[in-house]
């Protein structure tokens, strides 16, 4: 079965606009994440070719694999989790990082960008919902997290990024992004040198008008894109 890719960019975009509308917000203030894991070059390259600028990716091989077959031009976040041996890899070839969890991953990142003499523009993780099943730090863990990375030297810290807990009923899940907005709030009022809460990395497939209601200024879309994946 081929897939439509323009027509599902698109369709996602008027829903991104839809919700925006519902609740008085700039569609300008959300940008879409074309999560194009486990999906071939080819289709991230019909991606970008139907005006879509920003992928995001999971697995750090399968990402610098693709990353060098892509011609087109395009922004790359990294939203999976990671370990600290792989950052290396991940060197200079982000535009950001949304799975920051913990002070030593971040510590590595700080080290390999420096030695690049550049600058890591992250995004602290937050496991809203205390899952074991998920990565991130405990939402009364957070504050002590940031301003640990705050302290380092080749490490920007943009935002927060959640993954809420799985419910049908996308109500049951309203109040876990309101609770990463919240958050973010209540850290932005610390004032910390160097770092900003503007970013709101939150929604996707099936959840993201609610997180778009709730604040999101970052929704990380694969399946409705992409169609399922293996
Ligand atoms: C895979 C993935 C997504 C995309 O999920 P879909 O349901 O396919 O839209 C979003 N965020 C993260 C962190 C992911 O790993």
């Amino acid at each position: 079965m081929s897939i439509d890719i323009a027509a599902n960019l698109h369709a996602i975009e008027q829903r991104i606009i839809h919700a925006c509308t519902r609740c008085g917000r700039d569609p300008q203030q959300v940008s879409l994440i074309a999560v194009s894991k486990k999906k071939p070059a080819e289709l991230i390259e019909q991606a970008a070719a139907a005006g879509q600028p920003l992928f995001g990716e999971s697995y750090v091989q399968e990402f610098v694999d693709k990353q060098q077959q892509i011609t087109a031009a395009a922004q790359w976040h990294f939203i999976g989790a990671l370990q600290s041996n792989k950052v290396k890899y991940l060197r200079g070839r982000t535009d950001l990082i949304h799975s920051v969890d913990r002070l030593s991953l971040a510590k590595e990142i700080s080290k390999q960008w420096g030695k690049i003499d550049q600058t890591a523009e992250i995004l602290i993780q937050v496991n809203v919902g205390d899952e074991q099943s998920k990565a991130g730090v405990a939402p009364e863990a957070a504050e002590s997290l940031v301003r640990a990375v705050a302290q380092l030297p080749h490490i920007r810290i943009r935002g927060l990024m959640t993954l809420p807990p799985y419910h049908d009923d996308l109500e049951q899940v309203r109040p876990w992004f309101r609770q990463l907005r919240q958050l973010a709030q209540q850290l932005d009022r610390l004032q910390l040198p160097g770092v900003s809460m503007q970013t709101l990395s939150m929604g996707m497939s099936h959840d993201f008008e609610i997180a778009i209601e709730e604040g999101a200024t970052l929704i990380r879309v694969g399946t409705a894109i992409f169609g399922r994946r293996e």
